[in-house]
């Protein structure tokens, strides 16, 4: 083992974090672990784990689950293509594999929603495979430390970083080296301010020695925000309110909404237009249930949502269908809108 990756898992060893999915080697409960913390802070994180433990102690049990479950628990959490990959996988691992997991780093990629970084995670935490994960925390250790200037998530910079983890990682002990390096940077080599006095390995540092640490890592310029404005409609009969699964390629796949206009100046008449063709609902009366649009930032979308009362009776449903207001908790929903129907009803 180098002396550098030596100091990272000494420094590991006395500083890390007492965090459940450290003390397992069992790769389902490490992959759902490393699938909930993507994009998620671990306080954050942790709960949703603990839960997911809870419900689904095993494969087969997450397996056996419905989407709707799945979902539901994974509510607030955002980015949902995360839990139908789960999900999916799942099944596919108990009805493909036997429920055995893949134990090498190739047959673990071919598992839907496991990219690179989640495959090595598995492949070394629970089968002490040498292969470098590289998270965000990664890259920018990394990248200060050797002073890689390419931008991240290019092919090149992805070459060369996963070139400099195999070199560094240790052959003895692949699984501390890899949660050493993501302790490091999550902890000391920390986006802002890092706490370079505190580094075990700030002797071997190029980006402390030239400091040069607010310059890396270099991150590709920033996909455009799309704005969208959506209009949400609350139809209600008799303590039931009116809901659709959304479909199709878009956010908030196979989540549950209120009836939804989509458009930047849609108007009133816009708005009788659209329940006429879809519910058959004639004449309705509108209420405006919110002064200025609700901002909900999505990863490369903001969305502006108004919510409207409708008076008026549908008087065909199509995909639509009404809800007791008692059950709307089995139905999971963008957390935008539990948050709306909370403080509505
Ligand atoms: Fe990061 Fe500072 Fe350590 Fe370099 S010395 S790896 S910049 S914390």
């Amino acid at each position: 083992m180098s002396l550098l990756s030596e100091k990272i898992i000494q420094w590991y060893h006395i500083n890390k974090r007492n965090l459940p999915w450290r003390n397992t080697t069992d790769p389902y409960k490490i992959w759902l672990s490393e699938i909930i913390l993507q994009q998620t802070r671990v306080e954050q994180g942790m709960d949703y784990y603990l839960a997911f433990i809870e419900h689904y102690p095993t494969v087969d049990d997450l397996a056996n689950a419905s989407e709707q479950e799945v979902l539901r628990l994974w509510q607030g959490l955002g980015y949902y293509s995360r839990a139908r990959n789960l999900h999916f996988s799942a099944r596919y691992i108990v009805s493909h594999l036997g429920g055995r997991f893949p134990q090498r780093y190739e047959d673990l990629l071919k598992l839907k929603g496991v990219g690179s970084y989640t495959a090595s995670a598995i492949a070394s935490f629970a089968y002490g495979e040498g292969v470098p994960a590289i998270d965000g925390n990664v890259y920018r250790v990394l990248a200060r430390l050797f002073g890689v200037y390419d931008p991240l998530h290019t092919s090149q910079a992805t070459k060369i970083f996963w070139q400099l983890g195999k070199k560094l990682i240790s052959k003895e002990n692949p699984a501390d080296f890899n949660q050493a390096m993501m302790e490091l940077g999550a902890l000391v080599c920390k986006p802002q301010n890092p706490s370079c006095e505190e580094c075990p390995i700030v002797a071997f540092c190029y980006a402390f020695e030239h400091k040069k640490w607010q310059d890396l890592p270099v991150k590709k310029s920033a996909n455009r925000v799309r704005k969208r404005y959506f209009n949400y409609f609350v139809i209600e009969s008799t303590n039931k309110i009116l809901l659709r699964k959304r479909e199709g390629k878009d956010v908030w796949k196979h989540l549950y909404e209120l009836p939804l206009l989509e458009g930047e100046n849609a108007t009133l008449e816009d708005f009788t237009l659209f329940l006429e063709e879809n519910l058959a609902l004639k004449n309705p009366i509108f209420q405006q249930l919110n002064q200025k649009p609700v901002l909900h930032k999505l990863s490369h979308q903001h969305l502006n949502i108004m919510f409207w009362r409708v008076v008026g009776e549908p008087n065909t449903l199509g995909s639509y269908f009404f809800v007791g207001k008692e059950r709307l908790s089995d139905y999971p929903m963008p957390i935008v809108l539990v948050d709306f129907l909370c403080k509505s009803f």
